[in-house]
C-alpha cells in the first residue's frame, strides 16, 4: 500500500509518500509560507534533484492540492494518479486522554480533536486544517490519525498528576500528557531490534533532542514517564522554550515588566531556552561555534541544557530501578558529538560508559558505548513518518478485517 504522510504546521506542511510493501520512501517535501507571500513547495522524488515551485497558496487546502499535483507530476511525481494512494496518515499533536493509540479518522475523531484545540492551540488547528483539506480533496481515501500524545497514555497517575487541586484535572484535563510520542516509540522499538532483546525485557531512556526536546522513561515497551507536560513547554531547556520553571516566576515577570499574560507566554515559548540564556541563537550549531570562540553565555547555555538532560536521566534511572539503554535522537541528539559526550560524561558509576571514538558519528544508527558498558548508548535517527505510515497500514488492515 502507498501511504501519504501529512504533518501540518500553522504555515508549513511536511509530507512523504511511502510504499509500505517494502517500507520504501518514494518522495518527500515541504510546503512553506502557506497563507503568506512567497508560498513555496519543495518536492523531492527520491534520487532526483529538488523541484521548487513558488506559487500562491492561500490556505492548507491549496497547499495539499500542490502536494497532490507534485506527487502525480509526470516528471517529478511518483504515482500515476491519486487513486494509487491507499491511505493518508496524519500527525496530530494532541488527543488529550481520548486516544491511547492511532485511529481511523471519522467525524467523531474530528470532533474530539476540535475539543482538544484548547489544550494545543498552536498545533491542533493546523492539524485539523490538513485533515479537513484531505477530506475534501480525497473523499474516498481513508485517513488515520497518529497522535503525539498517544504513546504516553500508559503513564501511571503518579507520573501525570500535577499537585494542584484535583478538580482542575477532572474539570479541565490539566495533567501531564507528553509529546514526541511517535519518535520515542520508534526509537525504542529500533533499540530493541538493534540490541536483539525483546522490548518487554528492556528499560530504555529515549532522549529526543531537537529544537523541541523531551526524554521518556520506557519500561517493557511502555512509557512510564516523560519530561514534557500539559503543553510542550515543560521539561528540558529547549531552543527557545524555558522548560521547567518555578511557576511563581510567571506572575513575577508579568508584574515587573508590566506585560499582558499572552506576552509572558510568548517569552517563555519563543524567547527563552538556550536562546534566552545565550542571546546568541536557538540553534545548537551556532551555540557550539560561539562557545568554542569563548562566548561565556553560549557556554553557559550548553551547560544548563546538558545539566537538565542529566538531571532527567538520573531521575528516570531511579524511577525504573536501572536502565539498559540510552537512546539519542533528533537534530541535536543525532548530530552533536559534543553534546552526547557532555551528557554522558562521568556517569560510569551508573553503568554508562560512552566510547569517545564510536561517538564520532552523525545521523547513523550505531551503538556508541564502550563494549564493557553495562548500559548501551545508542544513536538512532528518528523516523516519525515511517512510524505514522506503519500505524496507518495497521489501522487500515484492522478495519478491513472487521
Ligand atoms: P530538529 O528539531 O530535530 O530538527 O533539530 C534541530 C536542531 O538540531 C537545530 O536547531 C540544531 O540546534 C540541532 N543540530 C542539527 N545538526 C546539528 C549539528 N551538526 N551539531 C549540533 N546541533 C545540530
Amino acid at each position: 500500500m502507498k501511504v501519504l504522510v501529512i504533518n501540518c504546521g500553522s504555515s508549513s506542511l511536511k509530507y512523504q509518500v511511502l510504499d509500505m510493501d517494502g517500507e520504501i520512501l518514494m518522495a518527500k517535501g515541504l510546503v512553506e509560507r502557506i497563507g503568506l507571500d512567497g508560498s513555496v513547495i519543495r518536492h523531492e522524488k527520491v534520487g532526483q534533484d529538488k523541484f521548487v515551485n513558488e506559487t500562491p497558496m492561500k490556505d492548507h487546502k491549496e497547499a495539499i492540492k500542490q502536494v497532490l499535483d507534485a506527487i502525480v507530476d509526470q516528471e517529478h511525481g511518483v504515482l500515476k494518479s491519486m487513486a494509487e494512494i491507499g491511505a493518508v496518515g496524519h500527525r496530530v499533536v494532541h488527543a488529550g486522554e481520548k486516544y491511547a493509540c492511532s485511529v481511523m479518522i471519522n467525524d467523531d475523531v474530528i470532533k474530539a480533536l476540535e475539543e482538544c484545540v484548547e489544550l494545543a492551540p498552536l498545533h491542533n488547528p493546523p492539524n485539523l486544517l490538513g485533515i479537513n483539506a484531505c477530506k475534501e480533496l480525497m473523499p474516498d481515501i481513508p485517513m488515520v490519525g497518529v497522535f503525539d500524545t498517544a504513546f504516553h497514555q500508559t503513564m501511571p497517575p503518579e507520573s501525570y498528576i500535577y499537585a494542584i487541586p484535583f478538580d482542575y484535572y477532572t474539570k479541565y484535563g490539566i495533567r501531564r500528557y507528553g509529546f514526541h510520542g511517535t519518535s520515542h516509540k520508534y526509537v525504542a522499538q529500533r533499540a530493541s531490534e538493534i540490541l536483539n532483546v525483546n522490548l518487554d525485557d528492556l528499560k530504555i531512556i529515549t532522549c529526543h533532542l531537537g529544537n523541541g526536546a523531551s526524554l521518556s522513561a520506557i519500561k517493557r515497551g511502555k512509557c512510564i514517564d516523560t519530561s514534557m507536560g500539559f503543553t510542550p513547554l515543560e521539561g528540558l531547556v529547549m531552543g527557545t522554550r524555558c522548560g521547567d520553571l518555578d511557576p511563581a516566576i510567571v506572575s513575577y515577570i508579568r508584574e515587573k515588566e508590566n506585560l499582558p499574560f499572552g506576552q509572558v507566554n510568548e517569552i517563555l515559548n519563543k524567547k527563552s531556552g538556550v536562546l534566552g540564556i545565550s542571546g546568541v541563537s536557538s540553534d545548537f550549531r551556532d551555540l557550539e561555534d560561539a562557545a568554542a570562540e569563548g562566548n561565556e553565555r553560549a557556554q553557559l547555555a550548553l551547560k544548563v541544557f546538558s545539566h537538565r538532560v542529566r538531571f532527567y536521566i538520573g531521575a528516570y534511572i531511579a524511577e525504573m530501578n536501572g536502565v539498559d539503554a540510552i537512546v539519542f535522537t533528533a537534530g541535536l541528539g543525532e548530530n552533536s558529538i559534543n553534546m552526547r559526550d557532555i551528557i554522558c560524561n562521568d556517569l560510569g558509576n551508573l553503568g554508562i560508559k560512552l566510547d569517545l571514538v564510536k561517538n564520532r558519528i552523525r545521523g547513523k544508527e550505531a551503538i556508541i558505548s564502550r563494549d564493557d558498558s553495562p548500559v548501551k548508548v545508542i544513536l538512532i535517527p528518528t523516523n516519525e513518518e515511517l512510524m505514522i505510515a506503519r500505524d496507518t497500514v495497521d489501522i487500515i488492515a484492522g478495519e478491513t478485517k472487521k
